[in-house]
């Protein structure tokens, strides 16, 4: 039995739009199917206007563009995130300040920000870690007291709420993926979630490659042209059609996700209790999007031994997230401070198999695999304690 980290899932649809689309006759971006997924996400979470983009990575680009970033401006983000969140800002100049994860879950802990802040602090960028909700109030407080933006990365976030607000609702800006790690997928894609009025009708330009071309097609101007700078962030309708598939069974890929997530916790749970090993801690003012389970091990050694045997019966968990301030491009740029909570979840963090069709069986096979990992590390290491004893 091979059980693979992530295996995407088709609703079954998906061709049959992107078929629709072709059928149409217009495939390039803001056509018919892109709409539609916007109108989606703006009618469910309420959220003031979504572009769809080629990725998460574009929107945050986008985002970095929107606030103006400068060279030299100073930008607050956890090291524990992917180098997307980083790079957006870093290619506009940005220096980054990393901040430390809390300890109970890999999010940015909000406590440590407002030393961090300078008067050339521009931004705070929370990354909502497994789609489970940073301390989103404590954030937006330091924002407004320093008059700094907020952008979330929410790119694993979908459908997930902080005390009852949808995430990606409430930075002043957002960016949402759906790559086929996450919940709901197109390949590669992603969206920009503007909530700031401010930044409404910049959006839609920097999106249209510094033209106001989308003004043009809605007749609200007689001619466009190049009025700003921006670039082609937006995705081919093809692109649109087969998300908006997803989007369609959204509930139906969240409550089997739910689910699986359940399964996991359910299952590993007396390893906690025993103190072999930590779950996912979902603070009282966050949701759970079952985006995905993790564990999180004693050290890297008894993860890389974990890793090993889990392989060795087929199964595929994966690591990440090398501490960004600790990277080959970055660590010669950090200003220095130790971030203890980023390198441990670096060194701690597993990810185990997840995804719509992974069967009940193979879920207990993973489950099995792990529980009879630390039952056999705990029968040796009762054999040293009983010879040291002797
Ligand atoms: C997946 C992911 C991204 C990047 O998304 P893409 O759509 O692949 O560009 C950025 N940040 C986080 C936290 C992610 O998980």
């Amino acid at each position: 039995m091979h059980i693979p980290f992530n295996k995407p899932y088709l609703t079954g649809k998906e061709a049959h739009y992107m078929y629709e689309a072709v059928f149409l006759g217009k495939i390039s971006g803001n056509g018919a199917f892109t709409k539609k997924c916007q109108r989606f996400f703006e009618e469910k979470y309420g959220f003031r206007k979504t572009l769809l983009t080629t990725s998460c990575t574009d929107a945050l680009e986008m985002a970095a563009i929107l606030i103006d970033i400068k060279p030299g401006d100073e930008v607050i983000m956890p090291s524990y995130t992917f180098v997307s969140t980083a790079n957006a800002f870093v290619l506009r100049g940005a220096k980054i300040v990393f901040a430390d994860s809390e300890n109970e879950t890999p999010n940015l802990d909000a406590n440590q920000i407002e030393e961090l802040i300078t008067p050339k602090t521009k931004a705070i960028v929370p990354v909502h870690y497994a789609g489970m909700a940073c301390d989103m109030d404590k954030i937006m407080f330091l924002a407004e007291k320093y008059n700094l933006f907020v952008v979330e990365d929410a790119a694993q976030a979908i459908d997930s709420f902080y005390k009852g607000k949808p995430l990606g609702s409430i930075g002043h800006l957002a960016a949402m993926s759906f790559h086929e790690t996450k919940n709901v997928i197109s390949g590669e894609g992603g969206m920009l979630i503007v909530n700031d009025e401010r930044f409404v009708r910049r959006s839609e330009i920097i999106w249209e490659k510094g033209t106001n071309r989308a003004e043009f097609f809605r007749g609200e101007v007689d001619k466009y042209g190049w009025v700003d700078i921006g670039s082609s962030f937006l995705p081919s309708d093809i692109i649109a059609a087969f998300l908006f598939a997803q989007l369609e069974n959204l509930e139906d890929i969240q409550s089997r996700r739910r689910k699986i997530w359940n399964t996991y916790y359910n299952g590993l749970k007396p390893l906690e209790e025993r103190g072999h090993i930590r779950l996912p801690h979902i603070p009282e003012y966050a949701t759970n999007n079952a985006h995905m389970f993790y564990i999180v091990c004693k050290d890297l050694n008894e993860r890389d031994d974990l890793i090993r045997v889990m392989k060795e019966s087929g199964i595929n968990p994966v690591f990440h997230y090398l501490s960004l301030h600790k990277s080959p491009f970055y660590a010669d740029k950090h200003y220095g401070r130790e971030l203890k909570n980023s390198d441990m979840y670096s060194d701690c963090l597993l990810r185990l198999p997840f995804y719509y069709e992974l069967k009940e069986d193979e879920q207990e096979k993973i489950i099995l695999c792990i529980r009879d990992f630390y039952e056999i590390r705990q029968k040796i290491e009762e054999i040293y304690e009983r010879r040291e004893e002797e």
